[in-house]
């Protein structure tokens, strides 16, 4: 299998050279040349196998250099019992015809690790394969999530070092914790005097920067990048599609072969995009339900075919979906325009330059057909939290109850009753403060202690308190540096010791 930039520049790469790079060298995102398919059999036979199985049979068949040998290492590596307990991902039933699928019993505590976890292992086997023989350091830019689980990913891992840039008061307090307490010998964070798109958009710079990354080259550093543009991070995300899946048949929620909804709480468009693939390679579904938040660009864009993102960025109870330019939409539209790479990049150019562009008519239905996108605002997402809690006692995180509303306004506009899926990206107790207004027992707490309100949550709800966060009340800050954007590149400098 090999692997094109979505801008249509450049040459043909393994995923080695795809993982170990990030971007593609004309600033596209790396997609590969076409997907393998599962028949349904092959899809309801994974119910009940180890998960790092099922990871295995859907990487093996996109990262054709890598040997199934070496990916059952990473896989059992990443997957084990110690990091994610028994079961990775739990499809919990929770409504009549809705379940949830809760992805955050990681050590981070949210999604990402599904992936994080794995990409470590993945990048310095590429690095390996490549011939490269430096080391690699790992930027990101985090809305609160991304980074620390990239930090717990590719802590002491050598080889490598992993810097991260947060929005200095754009996380949630358990978030900023997570990260500024990290530990390792290879990790560094930075808080950044602006937005998340700041954030980005100064990686995004950093990246495109030769000069920059010509010097690093000759101290024996290559950038690369833990975010979800890095074609590492999409794949291992697929898997949990097809296991939701094949588990929702063996517990009968549905039919073989019956379509079903997803509905996705959505930042950069990575999670949902992986469930998109998992569609193209077999898996039935009817509808992606796209939910937003009170940035509510995704919504807007679904709904009329003009990306805009000439708005404010609002500060919202979800905070890792605080992004108004999603990065990984131009993988969608690159495959709705059949690879059409210079359209795509001429849209990618106007939204550089003018913060926006449109798609044309055709285009758009392809993407109505498949995808159906709502938001919440901040009272909606606290209402839904109070309501889920209230009807089926089940404890959603802002993010969560995002994605569980957007399900519910598909259902009111369509009167489509199909069996959905709803995506649980975080555990509530990394959103306590939050989670305790929409249970309207904020009251509990006095002072803004994310632990109180941790402990508070527990005695409301019953619902056990992870491991992650009572040891985290005990660890010493390590990382208390704060930049302003134009620093970013000066930071790397300083962190490798690079002072010529
Ligand atoms: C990152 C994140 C999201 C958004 O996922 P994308 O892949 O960026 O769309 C949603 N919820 C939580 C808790 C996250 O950490």
């Amino acid at each position: 299998m090999l692997y094109v930039s979505t801008r249509g520049g450049g040459d043909l790469v393994s995923s080695a050279h795809a993982i170990y790079n990030g971007l593609a060298p004309d600033g596209g995102l790396f997609v590969p040349q076409s997907f393998p398919a599962f028949s349904l059999e092959e899809i309801l036979a994974m119910h009940g196998q180890p998960y790092a199985v099922t990871a295995v049979q859907v990487l093996q068949r996109f990262l054709t250099d890598y040997s199934e040998e070496e990916l059952m290492e990473c896989a059992l590596a990443a997957y084990s019992e110690e990091k994610f307990g028994k079961d990775p991902v739990m499809l919990q039933k929770v409504a009549g015809n809705a379940d949830i699928l809760e992805l955050w019993h990681g050590p981070t505590m949210a999604f990402k690790d599904m992936a994080l976890q794995i990409l470590p292992h993945l990048m310095t086997r590429a690095r390996e394969k490549t011939g490269e023989e430096g080391r690699i350091v790992i930027l990101t830019a985090t809305s609160g999530d991304t980074g620390k689980a990239a930090l717990e990913g590719f802590a002491d891992v050598p080889g490598t070092e992993v810097i991260v840039f947060y929005p200095e008061d754009g996380v949630s307090p358990v978030q900023k914790l997570q990260m500024t307490t990290q530990t390792g010998r290879n990790t560094k964070v930075f808080g950044i005097e602006g937005d998340f798109d700041d954030a980005q958009r100064g990686v995004k710079e950093i990246f495109h920067d030769r000069g920059l990354a010509e010097r690093l080259r000759r101290f024996g550093w290559t950038l690369s990048s833990a975010n979800s543009i890095n074609w590492g991070r999409l794949v291992p995300q697929i898997v949990y599609y097809f296991k939701a899946y094949s588990d929702a048949v063996a517990t009968q929620r549905i039919k073989p072969g019956e379509g079903v909804l997803f509905s996705v709480p959505t930042g950069n468009f990575g999670d949902i995009l992986a469930g998109y693939y998992a569609r193209k390679m077999g898996l039935p579904v009817k509808k992606f339900i796209c939910a937003s938040n009170t940035n509510n660009v995704l919504t807007d864009f679904i709904n009329t075919g003009k990306y805009d993102r000439n708005r404010p960025l609002h500060k919202t109870l979800s905070p890792s979906m605080d992004i108004l330019v999603s990065s990984n939409l131009e993988r969608l539209l690159f495959d709705l325009t059949g690879g059409k790479g210079p359209q795509v990049a001429e849209w990618m150019e106007a939204l550089n330059s003018e913060g926006a562009y449109q798609v044309p008519a055709t285009v758009l239905e392809d993407i109505r057909y498949l995808f159906y996108a709502s938001w919440a605002d901040e009272q909606e997402t606290l209402d839904t939290i109070g309501s889920a809690y209230n009807d089926f006692q089940y404890v959603l995180d802002p993010h969560t109850a995002v994605a569980w509303h957007a399900l519910a306004k598909y259902r009111l506009v369509s009167s489509d009753e199909s069996y959905g899926i709803v995506l649980s990206t975080a555990s509530p107790y990394k959103f306590s403060q939050s989670v305790l207004e929409g249970l309207n027992k904020a009251g509990l707490v006095t002072g803004d202690s994310p632990f109180a309100a941790a402990h508070a949550l527990h005695e409301v709800t019953e619902l056990p308190l992870p491991a992650q966060i009572t040891k985290l009340e005990q660890l010493p800050v390590l990382h208390k540096d704060i930049i302003a954007p134009q620093d970013m590149a000066a930071a790397i400098l300083a962190t490798l010791d690079i002072r010529d």
